[in-house]
């Protein structure tokens, strides 16, 4: 609006008074609150209500009530809308499409169908969570657990805490604690921003001894830094970087050899922590936990829902020996799981016991291996409905991009793609790219009824389809028809 016009236009404002309001009775007893009143009850009714009419008010004091304020229909509607927005759950559902198929801050792992009826389950029913059958007597949580993570990793025994920092804090303090624990300097990472290994060593009340460069680091800086004071040599997955070039780490054999004559453990925090070898899919190849074990690690720690697509959880597995020590730490009753991720737990655990179906049976490994064809396919089925729903003010086109496995799983490891690239303007006015009508389209987007996350570069908006399973498809495609620009 220009100055002129601003001068031009002077509304004619009808006022209304606080005296005006109806009072919080009279609205309680119209008939049309009668419906609110028996979803939401009278105590939160009447608490929003009184809100919205203490607003009005202070509007009325500012002199900005109107008329239209204070009539009745457009009360209840206004209080209509408000309850609807204070009972909408904060932990909504939506739809990934950042490319990023484990994905922190959108809650990792998706579980299988198997895992959601156990938790069902678990959560309506009682069950044996600490109770033997056998001899009536009282159990332990881990044995839910304990015999399928010793068959799938070769362990001798195992146990589950919250989640991988946890596992990794339990660990330290109930076999390190006021005494020295060596680890190479390439390997001491952060996570995530709060988890950081030479901070959860204080916390464990563990000494970091750092050996060796951020690029190489050699058995002899092992074997030189071992003193009656050691607790462990430990191995630290970088996770979510990866250091090329000139570089040199020690493998878990050679540190078993080194460790061996002191009598002190290896242990390995293997971050993601696969079951199986990916290559096998095409994907990227990691160490598996059996490996880690086979080659002389004494415990490892990994996480359970990155790429083993499970449930939060850290899982501790190793010796019996280390294992029994790690359950009588008081931590580890402070960070025990609860009921509904052992429910969720064990069944996708079983499912890695029946490795050929898990690219279709596991929701993780059936993402990470969708056939680039079919996500193209996808693509192009949702990209006229978009363009439609866009009209010409961005220009829609179908093409191949990377996907990410996530959660510091092999960062530098990308998977071929397909999906939407939105970019603001049209051909018509030479595709000239506007960053603000792009971060318009993809606010949008996130107020949609479930909201659809993409992520911008390169003044394109990108919507991978990787994690778009096809059962949602039609939701997906029905929703597009509800953005607002
Ligand atoms: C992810 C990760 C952790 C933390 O695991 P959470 O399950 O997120 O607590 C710890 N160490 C490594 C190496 C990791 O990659």
């Amino acid at each position: 609006m220009t100055a002129a016009s601003t001068q031009a236009v002077t509304p004619i404002v009808l006022k209304a008074a606080a005296s005006d309001l109806p009072s919080v009775d009279r609205i309680l007893n119209l008939a049309e609150v009668q419906p609110l009143l028996a979803q939401y009850g009278r105590t939160q009714l009447t608490s929003v209500l009184r809100k919205h009419l203490d607003q009005l008010r202070a509007a009325a004091l500012s002199d900005r009530l109107t008329p239209a304020d204070v009539d009745t229909t457009q009360l209840v509607s206004a209080l209509e809308k408000q309850l609807a927005t204070v009972n909408q759950p904060r932990l909504r559902a939506l739809f990934n499409l950042t490319g990023t198929v484990l994905h922190t801050n959108l809650g990792r792992a998706l579980l299988p169908d198997e895992a959601v009826q156990a938790v069902i389950s678990a959560l309506t029913t009682p069950g044996n969570l600490e109770f033997n059958l056998d001899s009536g007597g009282r159990g332990d949580r881990d044995s839910l657990v304990e015999d399928v993570l010793c068959e799938l990793t070769g362990a001798e025994a195992a146990t589950v805490v919250n989640n991988n920092a946890a596992a990794v804090l339990l660990m330290l303090n109930a076999l390190a604690q006021k005494k020295e624990v060596i680890v190479s300097r390439g390997e001491l990472v952060e996570i995530g921003g709060a988890f950081r290994i030479p901070d959860i060593m204080q916390r464990a009340g563990a000494k970091l001894i750092e050996v060796g460069t951020t690029n190489r680091t050699h058995p002899a800086d092992y074997a030189n830094a071992i003193t009656a004071r050691s607790a462990m040599l430990m191995k630290v997955h970088c996770s979510n970087y990866a250091i090329s070039g000139f570089t040199h780490s020690v493998e878990v054999d050679a540190l078993a050899q080194l460790a061996r004559p002191h009598g002190i453990p290896v242990t390995v925090d293997l971050g993601s922590g696969t079951l199986v070898d990916l290559a096998q899919w095409g994907l990227p190849s990691e160490t598996t936990v059996r490996q880690t074990i086979r080659q002389g690690a004494d415990l490892v720690t990994f996480s359970g829902d990155k790429l083993l697509g499970g449930p939060q959880a850290g899982l501790i597995v190793g010796s019996a020996d280390l294992i029994r020590r790690i359950k009588k730490n008081p931590l580890k009753r402070a960070l025990r799981v609860g009921k509904l991720t052992l429910a969720a737990l064990e069944p996708v655990l079983r499912l890695y016991l029946a490795p050929e179906f898990l690219t279709e049976r596991l929701t993780t490994l059936r993402l990470l291996t969708r056939h680039q064809l079919a996500i193209r396919a996808q693509a192009e089925r949702l990209l006229p409905v978009l363009q439609e729903m866009l009209g010409t003010h961005y220009t829609v086109t179908a093409e191949a991009m990377f996907s990410q496995i996530g959660s510091g799983a092999l960062p530098v490891d990308q998977l071929p793609s397909f999906g939407l690239a939105v970019r603001a303007g049209n051909a018509a006015n030479g595709g000239k790219r506007h960053g603000r009508a792009l971060d318009k389209l993809e606010k949008s987007l996130r107020q949609l009824p479930r909201p659809v996350i993409g992520r911008i570069g390169n003044d394109t908006l990108w919507l991978d389809c990787r994690c778009l399973e096809e059962r949602d498809e039609s939701l997906f495609s029905t929703q597009l028809r509800a953005i607002a620009l």
